[in-house]
Formats: C-alpha cells, structure tokens, sequence
C-alpha cells in the first residue's frame, strides 16, 4: 500500500445560528428597547431569563412573557486568563446573574470593576451597548450598582 501523507490545517466554516422564537423575541428587546425579557411556565411558575420557549422541568410551553432586571445579583463570577473574538479585553471578568423577577441566572461580562472588587451576592446592573444589533453583547457588560 502507498504511504498516505497528512498536512496539519484548519477549516474556517462561516455558520449562521438560528436563535428560534424565544431568543428572537430576547434579543430584540435588548436592541430595541433595551429591556430584558424573560418567560414563566405556566405550570411550576419558574421564569426564566434568558427565556426559554419550553419548560425544561414541565415540558409545557413557557407562554408567559415579562420584564425581569435591570438589577440582579451575582451569583458566582470568575476571571478568564485569555481573550477572545467576544470578550477583547485581555482577562474578561464573567458573572453569573439572577435578574430581578427571575429564577435562572446569565452568564455575561462585568465591567468597571476588578476581580478583587467582586463578592457573590452583590448587586450589578446591565451597560447597554451604544450599537446595538439584537445579540446578547447588546448588554455590553453588568457593572456593580452604586
Ligand atoms: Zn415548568
């Protein structure tokens, strides 16, 4: 048999991500009014934020639709050692949020801070961002409330 011979590469695939109704809806009220929605099941009440089109608990559609935040709590925060594409800052701080209203939490940057500044139960509150384009970095980041 002939020797087949390998060459190391990368494949970039461009990719367009459906974000489905319940997202869609989310996403469009960051851009276009700058609130934050989320979606109760009608059956165990559980509201969750970012929303959820079906109740993971209930299986029933979560058909209810609500304004939670724009202050919430830090739940748990942590400190990535690398940037990204997304996050540019060189050691982007992330937090994990219960908004006001709701019993799920987000993952998204903090800002104006640093991590020895940070405490779990704080209060932080969204910085939208000046352009927004219906993604969740339209919160640009969470900064601790004054
Ligand atoms: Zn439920």
């Amino acid at each position: 048999m002939a020797e087949i011979l390998t060459h190391p590469s990368r494949i970039k695939v461009p990719y367009t991500w459906s974000a489905g109704e319940a997202l869609s809806r989310f996403f469009k009220a960051l851009r276009d009014e700058q609130k934050i929605l989320g979606s109760r099941c009608p059956k165990c009440r559980k509201v969750y934020a970012p929303p959820k089109k079906t109740c993971g608990i209930c299986f029933v559609e979560c058909s209810e639709w609500l304004e939670v935040g724009p202050t919430g709590t830090l739940i748990s925060f942590s400190q990535a050692s690398y940037s990204s594409p997304a996050h540019r800052s060189p050691k982007p701080l992330f937090g994990l949020i219960r908004l006001e209203g709701a019993d799920t939490a987000l993952l998204h940057l903090l800002g104006e801070t640093n991590l020895q500044n940070l405490k779990i139960g704080m209060k932080v509150v969204p910085v939208f961002a000046p352009n927004r384009t219906g993604s969740i970095l339209d919160i640009a980041y969470f900064r601790v409330q004054p």
